[in-house]
């Protein structure tokens, strides 16, 4: 076939880091296609990720404030019932309408979309197999690989994931009815929304995770029990330091065989529905990246320098299926960024200044260093606390479980790291990335008037209580 092109860039994969590459090269004047296999934009995110899984915990959670919080606050309501099957279509019009909006702005940005599964057969020239059938080539100067991740199979082979009673995040999203038992195998991020979900739409939710705390990696260990704690008085239940060896299907029950992470107890567990959260691992399957000699770890993610370069000049890699945490904002910060090292010769990701949020209820949060970090690195801090208990406007909303920890650099006030649960605690966290990037101490934002009733003052305090003294604690 005669390829099309030559495009100044080619961008493969359509998820948050491969669709915004591809809209900042549009924009910065590159004659650009973004290659997508899945029939539709926004990627694991959009489609499966993020915005299902948000649309499911917002709604679940006012599903069950409705029914369980109203009365106190002097709303009676009566006859609340759920209608799961209008729930999930609300979850499925939030992200076909988002998936589509992608495609109005690659349109209005002169972004050619072409739909199929791209693979190498130079590093400048990529065959794509059309999904309406038949394939085509492009000429590429620069190639971007954004092909993101998928979820990592049970180690061993030893639980198949049917989406129906064995499911993953995807086939969690989209139960069709609430089971009475759910078991969830990972206490990590999704284990946690997707438990949450669940639990508050009536399962019995019961969290196998293999080390001694939840929340995943690089939760801050103080947050991380006091996360588990209010998530028990929800009435989700715990197994810590527990590993699942298998999981089998015994006709509508699903029985699961758990291990002490000692090794010295063996328990058996039955649920209707059991959910595997263990990770997920970088996708790059039918590239064909061996033909042309692009390096991976063992992990299997693509190794990359800190412009994005991958081994192979002018092919250069971002998001999920490269370094650093797997992120929708991390990889379209790398997108907008690898496309200015190719137009301009320079761009900028600051990786100490990346937020994460879990949007249970409450909300969880952090960026920068957590207190267990600091101390291993031998670094003098100081810590700021402030419970929500003690915000005016915590207590008039009747919602003040958690805390705001600040945490500074003892001999300096640098802000560290800043680790937040409480209600709207990740939108309050940008306030922390954005003083950390401006590399302010926490006298900066002790300083900085805070508007009152609000909760953001409690994010105040905290810094108060880092450098002095917070006045309301
Ligand atoms: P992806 O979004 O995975 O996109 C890659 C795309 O490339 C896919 O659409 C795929 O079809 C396509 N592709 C792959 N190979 C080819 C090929 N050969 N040819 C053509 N196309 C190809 N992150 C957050 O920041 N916040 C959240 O709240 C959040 N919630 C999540 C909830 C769940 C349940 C899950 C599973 C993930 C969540 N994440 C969240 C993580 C987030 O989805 C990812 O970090 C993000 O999608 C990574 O973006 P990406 O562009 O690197 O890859
Ligand atoms: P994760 O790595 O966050 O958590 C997996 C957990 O499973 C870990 O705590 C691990 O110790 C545990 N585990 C592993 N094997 C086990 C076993 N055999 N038995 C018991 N426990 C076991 O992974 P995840 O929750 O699957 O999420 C995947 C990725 O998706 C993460 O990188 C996360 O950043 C991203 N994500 C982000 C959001 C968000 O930003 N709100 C939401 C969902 C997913």
């Amino acid at each position: 076939a005669t390829p099309s092109g030559p495009y100044d860039a080619v961008i493969i994969g359509g998820g948050p880091g491969g669709y915004v590459a591809a809209i900042k090269a549009a924009q910065l004047g590159l004659k650009t296609a973004c290659i997508e296999k899945r029939g539709s934009l926004g990627g694991t995110c959009l489609n499966v990720g993020c915005i299902p899984s948000k649309a499911m915990l917002n709604n679940s959670h006012m599903y069950h404030q409705t029914k369980h919080d109203l009365e106190r606050r002097g709303i009676d309501v009566s006859g609340v019932s759920l209608n799961l099957t209008q729930m999930l279509k609300a979850k499925d019009q939030s992200v076909t309408g988002l998936t589509k909006g992608i495609e109005t702005l690659f349109k209005q940005n002169k972004v050619d979309y072409i739909k199929g599964s791209a693979s190498f057969v130079s590093p400048t020239r990529i065959s794509v197999k059309l999904n309406d059938g038949g394939e085509t080539e492009v000429e590429a100067k620069n190639v971007v690989i954004a092909t993101g991740s998928e979820v990592t199979p049970f180690p061993g082979g030893g639980i198949e994931i049917d989406e129906k009673q064995i499911v993953s995040s995807t086939g969690a999203l989209d139960l069709q009815n609430v089971p009475e038992k759910m078991v969830v195998i990972g206490g990590g991020i999704i284990g946690l929304e997707m438990g949450s979900v669940w639990s508050r739409l009536g399962a019995e939710v019961t969290v196998v995770e293999f080390l001694g705390g939840i929340g995943g990696v690089g939760i801050d260990e103080e947050v991380a029990k006091q996360f588990q704690k209010i998530l028990s008085k929800q009435g989700i239940k715990f197994k810590l330091n527990t590993k699942v060896l298998s999981a089998e299907k015994q006709g509508d029950k699903v029985v699961i065989k758990t291990q002490s992470a000692k090794g010295d107890k063996e328990e058996t567990l039955d649920a209707n529905v059991v959910l595997v959260s263990v990770g997920r691992r970088p996708y790059t399957e039918g590239l064909n990246l061996e033909a042309i000699g692009i390096e991976k770890d063992n992990k299997g993610r693509i190794v990359i320098d800190d412009q994005f370069n991958t081994s192979v000049k002018n092919v250069k890699c971002i998001g999920d299926v490269t370094f650093g945490p797997m992120l929708a904002h991390k990889a379209e910060e790398e997108g907008i960024a690898a496309i200015e090292h190719i137009s301009a010769g320079h761009g900028h990701v600051n990786y100490n200044a990346i937020p994460s949020v879990v949007y249970t209820h409450p909300e969880v949060s952090w960026v920068g260093k957590t207190e267990q970090e600091l101390k291993a690195a031998g670094v003098k801090y100081n810590i700021g606390k402030f419970p929500f208990a003690a915000n005016s406007r915590a207590k008039t909303n009747l919602d003040t479980e958690g805390f705001v920890k600040f945490l500074s650099e003892k001999e300096t006030d640098k802000i560290l790291g800043v680790h937040i649960i409480g209600p709207n605690a990740g939108e309050m966290i940008s306030e922390a990335v954005l003083a950390m990037e401006y590399g302010a101490s926490s006298e900066d934002i002790a300083r900085t008037t805070h508007a009152h009733p609000t909760l953001s003052e409690a994010f105040k305090e905290a810094a108060m209580a880092a450098y002095q003294k917070p006045i309301h604690f």
